[in-house]
C-alpha cells in the first residue's frame, strides 16, 4: 500500500534553475523529488518513478522505510545529540552490531558524517601508523570531495585547477573492457607506481611487503549490496585492515564510519580525535535498525536474486544491441558500458547517452551515468527492488535504446 502524497506547493520554474542544477541532475528539465516509498519516488506533478540509482547507492533499504523511519521517530522523541564527551547505548550497540559483521581483527570502530571524512580519517590514520606517507588509489575511483578524497579520486570531472592534496598515486585499474591492457596483466601497473613513488599489491601483498596497509572503501559496495556477501571485498580473499563506509550505512541519513584494528587504532591514541556529529544517537539508531532491516527482510539475497536476474537479462542486451558494449556488476551494483560499436569500444558520445538517458526517465525509470567518458549507465537500486521491478526497466531500457538506433 503506498503512502498518500501531500501536494507540493513549491512549483519550481525549472529553467531558473537550469545552471545551478544541470550538472548535477543530468536532465534537460531537472527532475524535483516531492516524496519517496521504498523504491519509488514522486515528483512535485505527482509523477511516479522507480529509483534505480538510490542516491548512488545511498538508499540501501529504501526511501521512508517503514521500520528504519519508526526507528528515527522513536529516538527523535529520546535523545539527538550529546556532545561527544559522552557515551550513549545507540553508539555501544551499533559499534558492536557493526563490528560483528567484519572479520577478526577490524573491530575498533570510529564514526563519521560522510564517506569523504571516513577516507580522510582512513589516510590519517595509516599515515600515523605506517610511518609512510604515499596512498595509491585506482585510476578513475571516486573517494570523495574533501581536498584531501579529492587527491584520492581520480576522474577529471571531479576535481579542480588547484593542487589536490600530497602524496596520492592513481594507477591502473583492473578494467578489462577498457583498460590499457585488460585481464590478468593490470597486475605490473600497481608495481610500476609503487616503484615511481618509492614507498610502500597480488596487489594487498605488494602494499603489506613495502609496509603499507590496505584500506577498503565500501562507501557503495558494503551493506549486502553485491548480494554473494555483506562486504565488497569479500570473497576475493583479501582482508584489508581498514574499511570506510557510508552511504547505505544509515540508508539516506547522513553517517560515515571506519573500522580498522586495534593495533592500528593504538598510533592514533595520541592526540585528541573529536567529531561533533559523527555517531550521534540518533544516526546510531538509524543506522542499526537498518543493519536489521537488511537482515530480517532478506535484502542482501534479494541483491543477489535480483541482481543476477537483471545482469543475465542486459547481457542478452548486450548481444542484441550493437551500443552495448559491456554488461558488469555484481548484485545491485551494475555497469552498462555504452560503445559507438562493439569493434572499436568508443565511448558512445554524450548527446547519444542524454537521449537513452532521458527517454529512460520520460517512460519512468531513474538510472545514473558514470565513468571517465560518461559512457556508462550505472544502476544501484535500492535493495528491495523486485524481480517486477527488474522487469519494468528492462522493458523501458530496452525500448529506448531501440527507440535511439531508430533515430540516429
Ligand atoms: N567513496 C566512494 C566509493 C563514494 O562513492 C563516495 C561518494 N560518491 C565517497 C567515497 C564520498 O562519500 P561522501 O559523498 O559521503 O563524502
Amino acid at each position: 500500500v503506498l503512502p498518500q502524497i501531500p501536494p507540493c506547493d513549491f512549483k519550481p520554474e525549472p529553467y531558473q534553475v537550469r545552471g545551478l542544477y544541470l550538472r548535477v541532475t543530468y536532465y534537460k528539465k531537472p527532475v524535483f523529488i516531492n516524496q519517496g516509498y521504498m523504491q519509488w519516488l514522486w515528483d512535485v506533478d505527482g509523477r511516479r518513478y522507480l529509483d534505480l540509482f538510490a542516491g548512488v547507492a545511498t538508499v540501501s533499504v529504501g526511501h521512508c522505510n517503514p521500520k528504519v523511519t519508526e526507528t528515527a521517530e522513536k529516538q527523535l522523541r529520546r535523545l539527538w545529540h550529546t556532545t561527544a564527551i559522552y557515551v550513549y547505548p545507540q553508539m555501544q550497540e551499533y559499534a558492536e552490531k557493526l563490528a560483528s559483521l567484519l572479520p577478526d581483527p577490524l573491530k575498533v570502530v570510529y564514526f563519521t558524517n560522510s564517506g569523504s571524512e571516513a577516507n580522510d580519517l582512513a589516510v590519517l590514520m595509516a599515515r600515523l601508523y605506517t610511518g609512510n606517507f604515499d596512498v595509491i588509489t585506482l585510476r578513475g575511483s571516486y573517494h570523495g570531495g574533501s581536498p584531501q578524497a579529492t587527491g584520492l579520486t581520480s576522474n577529471a570531472d571531479y576535481k579542480y585547477p588547484i593542487p589536490s592534496s600530497m602524496g596520492c598515486h592513481n594507477t591502473m585499474c583492473p578494467d578489462v573492457f577498457r583498460g590499457l591492457w585488460g585481464g590478468s596483466h593490470c597486475r605490473d601497473s600497481p608495481v610500476q607506481t609503487i616503484r615511481e613513488c618509492s614507498c610502500s599489491p597480488d596487489t594487498y601483498q605488494l602494499v603489506r611487503e613495502k609496509g603499507g596497509i590496505c584500506i577498503a572503501d565500501e562507501v557503495q559496495t558494503g551493506f549486502g549490496r553485491t548480494g554473494s556477501h555483506f562486504w565488497g571485498f569479500q570473497g576475493h580473499n583479501v582482508f584489508p585492515d581498514m574499511v570506510t563506509m557510508a552511504k547505505g550505512i544509515a540508508n539516506g541519513f547522513p553517517m560515515g564510519a571506519v573500522v580498522t584494528t586495534a593495533e592500528i587504532a593504538r598510533s592514533f591514541g595520541k592526540g585528541v580525535h573529536f567529531n561533533t556529529f559523527g555517531g550521534n544517537p540518533l544516526a546510531c539508531a538509524v543506522a542499526s535498525s537498518v543493519l536489521d532491516t537488511i537482515k530480517e527482510d532478506k535484502m542482501q539475497e534479494n541483491s543477489a536474486e535480483v541482481g543476477t536476474y537483471l545482469l543475465t537479462e542486459l547481457a542478452k542486451l548486450r548481444d542484441k544491441y550493437e551500443i552495448i558494449g559491456d554488461v558488469r556488476g555484481k548484485g545491485l551494483q551494475i555497469g552498462v558500458e555504452m560503445v559507438k560499436d562493439k569493434a572499436s569500444r568508443d565511448p558512445l558520445p554524450p548527446e547519444a547517452m542524454a537521449e537513452i538517458f532521458e527517454d529512460t526517465k520520460d517512460m519512468g525509470v531513474l538510472i545514473g551515468k558514470g565513468g571517465l567518458y560518461g559512457q556508462t549507465f550505472r544502476i544501484k537500486p535500492p535493495m528491495c527492488i523486485t524481480k517486477n521491478d527488474a522487469d519494468f526497466f528492462l522493458a523501458v531500457f530496452n525500448q529506448a535504446v531501440q527507440n535511439y538506433m531508430e533515430r540516429r
